[in-house]
């Protein structure tokens, strides 16, 4: 298995060492080969503790913060997750480890592209990809489907869009940065029978959520 001293690493090292305990994550992380997901001259960075480039001025995140956001949200197998922002797809990946079904949105075409086709190489048949403006959810997505019990949001947003919290199923939750276009805090919504309840996991910072209930460029 290439990279797996790595990768064993990246788990002790960045993951359990900052509190990462949930056994799926973990597990996921150990199984995903991050080193797919970047381009090939940053191969030998992919297990560092830090976001990269993957072209058209986006990241693949830095590990951590997305073991915490995935960890946050405490994924169950049967679980419906909406991803906003496939990027590389590696998050994407980790997901599909974990729960039945992801629903995943990219705005930049060659992105999608480029993620779908290495997912379907490496086998996930779990995923639903769309393009467009996944601050609209999964609005006229195929195949339809109208509630998920997780939503991720791996792009800072200003505000948190109300066409992603009316798609959340009852108990559900929604995990996304928001703040300013250099500072985020890492914002949890959970859907209950007397509202929203609003939660936060502190501050972190993410590429701009463009689209109609995001930045607009
Ligand atoms: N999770 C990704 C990964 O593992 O590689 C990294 C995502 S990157 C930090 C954020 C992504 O969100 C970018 O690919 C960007 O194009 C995308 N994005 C920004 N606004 C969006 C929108 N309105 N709808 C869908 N994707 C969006």
């Amino acid at each position: 298995m290439k990279y797996r001293t790595s990768r064993e690493n990246m788990i002790k090292y960045q993951l359990l060492a900052r509190g990462i305990t949930d056994e799926n994550v973990l597990k996921a992380f150990f199984t995903v080969p991050r080193h797919r997901f970047v381009p090939t001259e940053l191969e030998h960075l992919s297990y560092n503790d830090s976001p990269l480039s993957i072209g058209e001025s986006q990241t693949i995140s830095q590990p951590y913060i997305v073991a915490l956001m995935m960890q946050t949200l405490e994924l169950k197998k049967s679980d419906k997750v909406l991803e906003i922002g496939t990027g590389s797809g590696y998050q994407t990946a980790l997901l599909a480890e974990i729960v039945e079904k992801v629903y995943t949105v990219e705005r930049i075409k060659s992105l999608i592209t480029g993620a779908e086709n290495l997912l379907n190489d490496l086998g996930y048949k779990n995923i639903y990809y769309k393009f467009g403006d996944g601050t609209l959810g999964w609005a006229d997505g195929y195949p339809k489907q109208e509630e998920f019990d997780k939503i991720i949001v791996a792009a800072a947003a200003p505000d948190i869009p109300e066409s992603l919290t009316k798609q959340l199923a009852m108990n559900g939750k929604l995990i996304i940065p928001t703040g300013n276009r250099t500072l985020q805090q890492l914002v949890v919504i959970t859907k209950t029978e007397d509202g929203y309840v609003h939660t936060n996991e502190g501050g972190c910072t993410f590429v701009p959520l463009i689209g109609d209930e995001g930045w607009q460029e």
